[in-house]
């Protein structure tokens, strides 16, 4: 099978015979590669001009309902994913990561796109700025989708997750993306690229596949567009150094290796849960995917005094990892990806054990269950040990993607964070303690160093994630030697493919552009409640002025015994007086709410379905008995729940005494039904 590329809209082969790739279990020919004769120039040109415009005709939540499509129709195809996937030496659970755990990206990008970004094409980044005296000048920070391509550079470990994490934030973002998959595992994402183009769910341009070289596509590169890489610290940093990239300030993101740390806190001594759950976290992030993650364990920080148990108790789990066929269900670790690789790795062994003894593997000669040892490129699980850490070099900086990883012992919490700096900056850290001072002091020490840490004891450690997963919620990327780049993190992930632009204007300016209404903006007041209009005839700023409520003492009384809130401030005149915010009993804040909502209301039975809660209330100054109280409560922020029957609408609501000042703001969430829907409910 010759793998293709997809470029502008058509499936075609490379032009000459191409690279050769191989089974990771038996050495057989599984494939041929190549993009020899592919034009990538006009390849980003497609990508800018085509996807890109098709792109952002959608909202935000168009794309992100796309996204759920395609994870629904890769579910439904992902057998034949996990039938290659085993040809990469990955076992069941190694596929379930890069396969399941891909698709869920796609979910949650989806499901994060529809509740956190606006339906609509721009995303509102804070709060309006105030910057003038009067209000009628104001900033506001938007993000809009780049008008360029984002390439995507994969390395070869994760060939599905590689792509889907890069390419869901992306196309919720609205740019269209060149994905490049490592050469050694291509196959696989090629595959998952032509279901993906089968399904008919993305619009022409929006993904393009390499399978091969990149040949003259960084010379086209300009600059909207997106660099995306993944792999090796080497390829990473000259591809940042290409002309183009720095000439154009093309965005460049790089993920690249890293020497991760856990470390054992010293509370978790042998027989404690803390220690067995260190030892088990090692031992799988070592094995799992044969230890080709980058976010895998390389380096084990230990107390010094309990070195030596835990290799002894490491030595013990290694020994009953069962080594091969991936496919095989008693089988613990398959294989490395290819020879070349157990090459490099055998190397980079070598390096480490001059600073470090081997204290287990390393073995030639080892059992491996239905494969031959030597014909596929199985590895045997190697630890070792450093007795002097904080003066060794290469324990701290090279690399050996495989199941290999060096106990370096500490004497006190300084030399931990010490030598977890080391590593010059990493994707992952990890914490194995029950005690949360030493977890605090740890990570404080080394956050910097990390783009992620976590901390594992007894309490959590069921419901853990582990230390080598990243998780589209949480940021993936890290400082230093881990490339400086940043990807996920649930929507800041998509806003890595946006332009973050700061807006000055009139309020109303301002709210037109961003279809958000900013305090200070046009007031729509008529004859008509707003609680009368449906979804669609709801206008932005449309606006209710209430009538005055007096406050009295016998309402505070009677909230007071009526929701059992007897607080001193509000039934103790004395003991409120010395409260330096008050100067006698005040009104309950819930009771200003409370009538604030008696004013706004229009109660007879219309469009607004529910209140769903209120965001960002804040009492600005106390209410004393006598005060009165107005509202203006205008219509803020519509959102559209496509397919529901409502959408969401925000009021932004001040509430203000008989002296004009304001005594409360908040938003008032609401749903409101839509014509149809309404239309429906009267039927
Ligand atoms: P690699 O050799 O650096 O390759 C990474 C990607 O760059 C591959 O797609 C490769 O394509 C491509 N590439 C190589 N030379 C290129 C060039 N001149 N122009 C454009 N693209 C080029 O890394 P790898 O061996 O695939 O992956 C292993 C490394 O990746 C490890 O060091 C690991 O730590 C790191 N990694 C990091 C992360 C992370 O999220 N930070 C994740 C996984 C792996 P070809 O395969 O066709 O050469």
């Amino acid at each position: 099978m010759k793998l293709q590329n997809f470029a502008e809209n058509s499936w075609i082969e490379g032009d000459d015979e191409g690279k050769k790739l191989v089974s990771a279990i038996d050495g057989r020919h599984v494939a041929d590669i190549t993009s020899i004769g592919v034009d990538f120039g006009g390849m980003l040109d497609f990508a800018r001009r085509v996807g890109g415009t098709n792109l952002r005709e959608f909202t935000f939540h168009d794309r992100a309902f796309m996204l759920k499509a395609l994870a629904q129709y890769l579910m439904e195809h992902k057998q034949e994913f996990y039938d290659l996937s085993t040809e990469t030496g990955a076992t069941k659970s190694d596929s379930w990561v890069d396969i399941d755990g891909g698709i869920s990206t796609l979910f949650v990008y989806s499901s994060k796109g529809r509740r956190e970004m606006p339906n609509d094409k721009v995303y509102l980044d804070g709060p309006p700025e105030k910057i003038s005296r009067e209000g009628t000048f104001t900033g506001q920070h938007i993000c809009t989708p780049r008008h360029g391509a984002a390439v995507h550079i994969n390395a070869y470990n994760f060939p599905c997750w590689g792509m889907l994490e890069k390419l869901a934030p992306a196309l919720l973002a609205g740019v269209p993306a060149i994905v490049k998959p490592a050469s050694s595992t291509a196959y696989l994402t090629e595959l998952v690229v032509r279901r993906i183009i089968d399904s008919g769910i993305l619009p022409d341009g929006a993904l393009q596949l390499i399978c091969g070289g990149v040949g003259d596509l960084f010379d086209h590169l300009e600059c909207q567009d997106i660099v995306a890489f993944t792999g090796s610290k080497g390829t990473a940093e000259m591809l940042q150094q290409h002309p183009r990239v720095i000439s154009e300030s093309v965005h460049f993101t790089a993920e690249t290796d890293s020497l991760n740390a856990s470390i054992l806190g010293p509370d978790a001594t042998p027989g404690t849960p803390e220690f067995d759950l260190f030892i088990n976290e090692v031992t799988r992030e070592m094995t799992s995917k044969a230890g080709q993650k980058c976010t895998a364990i390389r380096r084990v920080i230990a107390p010094a005094a309990m070195a030596a148990d835990v290799v002894r108790a490491l030595s013990s789990a290694l020994g009953k990892i069962r080594i091969g066929h991936p496919a095989n269900k008693d089988v613990d670790m398959g294989a490395l990806a290819s020879h070349g690789q157990r090459d490099e790795v055998r190397e980079r062994i070598a390096q480490l054990a001059e600073e470090a003894d081997i204290v287990y593997g390393n073995s030639t000669e080892f059992e491996t269950i239905d494969a031959d040892a030597e014909k596929g490129s199985f590895f045997m699980p190697t630890l070792l040990h450093c007795e002097r850490p904080l003066s060794a070099h290469a324990v701290h900086s090279v690399e050996a993607f495989g199941p290999v990883s060096t106990v370096l012992p500490y004497e006190n919490l300084d030399e931990a964070i010490e030598l977890a700096r080391l590593g010059g900056g990493s994707l992952a850290g990890s914490i194995i303690t029950n005690d949360n001072a030493v977890a605090r002091e740890l990570v404080l020490g080394s956050a910097a160093w990390h783009g992620r840490m976590v901390v594992i004891n007894r309490h959590c450690a069921a419901e853990s994630t582990g230390h080598g997963s990243p998780l589209p919620h949480l940021v993936h990327g890290g400082p230093g030697r881990a490339g400086g780049g940043e990807e996920l993190g649930g929507i800041r992930g998509a806003l890595h493919y946006m332009q973050r632009t700061a807006i000055q204007g009139s309020p109303a300016t301002l709210a037109a552009i961003g279809n958000r209404w900013i305090p200070g903006g046009t007031e729509i007041v008529s004859d008509v409640h707003p609680f009368r209009k449906t979804f669609e005839q709801l206008a932005l700023g449309d606006t209710v002025n209430t009538d005055e409520r007096v406050i009295t003492l016998e309402d505070i009384d009677h909230f007071a015994d009526f929701t059992g809130d007897t607080f001193y401030a509000h039934t103790d005149a004395d003991a409120a007086a010395k409260n330096p915010f008050f100067e006698g009993r005040v009104a309950h804040g819930y009771l200003i709410v409370s009538f604030a909502a008696g004013l706004f209301v229009d109660p007879d039975f219309g469009p607004v379905l529910a209140n769903y809660g209120v965001d960002d209330l804040r009492f600005a100054q106390p209410v004393n008995f006598g005060d009165s109280l107005r509202v203006r409560l205008t219509c803020k922020q519509k959102t559209l729940r496509e397919g529901s029957g409502y959408g969401e609408v925000r009021w932004d609501t001040k509430v203000t005494n008989q002296d004009n000042e304001v005594v409360a703001t908040y938003d008032v969430l609401t749903m409101v039904a839509t014509d149809e829907e309404w239309r429906n409910v009267n039927a």
